[in-house]
């Protein structure tokens, strides 16, 4: 049997579905892997900073000018859509089947597409509170805000991005919530992850089941244990998919 008959035909036999998903699940939907994106920003900057410095938490409140325009420019994609692998997983919550989606992405992408039960990782772009009076305030404070620094319109403190930064902690609800789910899960889907960042290989490992799929252009440490691998771009997979479940 063809691979994908094979994902659909493991979709279709299970009603406990965990998918675990990384930059890869948003590269077709126009949003590069942020190394990517922050190498072309270093070159077009002319910017001494790597990525891993530009978005710690020390550098953030260092020099907050520089985050956020490198935030702005190659961290916000506000027009994005989701692709074929978002809008199946959406479908896939709504009939019963699946129970979670566990993301490394920040985008947003996997609730525009419909689903409900969303695990963020890293937390969203979505979300961003004041530091000091700790107000929420949506995406479109931010992509308002007259200087590149947005501040709250209540008390002027520094609006930060509800996003984890390199020196800062994951949510430990967040992060017990998808142990959970992946322990329980009958079916694991991981994709587009190379689960080289942590916490996601420790992640995966919690998986109990019998049946996990690993759709990913490139090598990872997790390829022998998957019961399927696939190599190939996941948005037009899942929509094959999609179309044999007739879905
Ligand atoms: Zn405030």
């Amino acid at each position: 049997m063809q691979k994908i008959e094979t994902l659909a035909s493991w979709i279709e036999q299970s009603d406990n579905i965990v998918f675990f998903g990384g930059a890869g699940t948003s590269t077709e939907s126009g949003i590069p892997d942020f190394r990517s994106a922050a190498g072309l920003y270093q070159t077009e900057q002319h910017s001494p900073y790597p990525p891993e410095v530009m978005l710690s938490r020390s550098f953030f409140v260092k020099m907050p000018d520089i985050f956020f325009d490198f935030y702005r420019s190659k961290m916000l994609h506000p027009d994005a859509k989701p692709n074929g692998c978002h809008r199946l997983l959406a479908k896939l919550e709504a009939m019963g089947k699946l129970k979670a989606v566990v993301t490394q992405n920040i985008d947003g992408l996997h609730q525009k597409a419909g689903s409900k039960e969303v695990l963020e990782l890293h937390g969203s772009v979505h979300r961003n509170y004041c530091m000091d009076c700790r107000r929420f305030f949506g995406l479109e404070q931010v992509m308002a805000s007259k200087h590149v620094v947005p501040r709250c319109p209540y008390c002027q403190g520094i609006i930060k991005p509800d996003v984890v930064l390199y020196e800062e902690a994951l949510d430990q609800q967040v992060l017990i919530s998808s142990m959970d789910a992946i322990t329980h899960a009958d079916l694991l889907i991981v994709g587009g992850t190379s689960l080289t960042v942590h916490p996601a290989a420790e992640l995966v490992s919690y998986f109990e089941g019998s049946r996990s799929v690993l759709l990913n252009m490139d090598p990872t440490p997790y390829d022998r244990k998957a019961s399927l691998m696939m190599n190939d771009k996941i948005g037009e997979v899942m929509d094959q998919v999609s179309g044999l479940l007739g879905i």
